[in-house]
């Protein structure tokens, strides 16, 4: 079978040392497969992008030597896919429109799980409507490669899960799932942040009739305090002059025990290492990792 990866970054602040670990990981794994490995930028959410940050992106990978196949895909340029998928969803009869505030799903609910109540009264045409998908009513049960195998129970967890917010924006799952489909992604490499997102997207992949890919989730860094690498705990961008210590930390983080003479290496030279030495088994089955000072 042919191997298929990416690296689906977010416009939301520019990549971080926790973005080099999902970029790395998922590049070494297609590489050591002969893989294709591909970059998507998530730009489907305008008001949470940072200004800059899309165009940073292939500007980092290259500085740090990771160089993506084909063309770079942008999804606020397909939309047209999304809303395909959508109305397939809702031709089906698995989806369903929903007005209902946070708040009031809240009040119901005393939480989070949406209890349906779209279902049965369903929101006049003109009302400004998200579209939620039915959640399937037994566990959804995956094999992850690094994580080993996952059970959850979306019913329990979300309930019917939203692919088209109020606002009119597509939600993530649905577009990373009919990307996925579209360009043959075979395998996922990313952080573990997301592993709870991986059963809607396992369920949206049935519903639509796409195959599903293979998972494998790294462990996110984390600072001293527990709390993970992100723009929200202002972890700091990239440094792209000096790539080669960054790359090394990160083979460290994910246990490809680097020979210490490396930190000498060119980017070149330390990912034709890294590529050549990369066991997927040997990077810890955590969920988050603390990043040493
Ligand atoms: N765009 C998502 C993020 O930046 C990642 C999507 C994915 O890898 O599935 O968190």
């Amino acid at each position: 079978m042919e191997y298929v990866g990416r690296f689906a970054p977010s416009p939301t602040g520019l990549l971080h040392f926790g973005s080099l670990l999902a970029a790395l990981a998922s590049y070494l794994d297609a590489r050591a497969n002969d893989g294709r490995w591909l970059l998507r930028i998530e730009d489907l959410d305008p008001p949470r992008e940072h200004p800059g940050a899309s165009n940073s992106f292939p500007v980092t990978l290259e500085a740090f030597g990771l160089t993506w196949d084909g063309e770079l895909c942008l999804q606020s340029e397909r939309h047209e896919y999304y809303r395909d998928a959508l109305e397939r969803l809702l031709e089906l009869g698995d989806a369903y429109r929903c007005s209902c505030s946070r708040k009031q799903v809240q009040e119901r609910s005393g939480g989070i799980i949406y209890d349906g109540f779209c279902k049965l009264e369903v929101p006049e045409e003109e009302a400004d409507a998200a579209v939620r998908v039915q959640c399937p009513a037994e566990p959804t049960r995956f094999l992850d490669l690094i994580q080993g195998p996952q059970t959850f129970d979306l019913a329990h967890t979300s309930g019917d899960f939203v692919v088209l917010r109020k606002d009119g924006l597509f939600a993530y799952q649905l577009a990373v799932v009919v990307d996925d489909h579209l360009q043959g992604i075979t395998h996922v490499v990313r952080g573990s942040d997301l592993l709870p997102e991986t059963p809607k997207q396992i369920h949206l992949q049935d519903l639509l009739g796409y195959s599903a890919p293979r998972y494998a989730h790294i462990p996110v860094a984390a600072n001293p305090e527990g709390q993970k690498l992100s723009k929200q705990t202002f972890a700091t961008a990239l440094d792209l002059e000096h790539p080669v210590p960054q790359l090394f930390e990160a083979l460290t983080f994910l246990n490809q025990s680097p020979d210490p003479a490396l930190i000498d290496a060119s980017v070149t030279e330390l990912l034709n290492w890294a590529v050549t030495n990369w066991k997927m088994e040997q990077v810890p089955p955590l969920l988050k990792q603390i990043r040493p000072q």
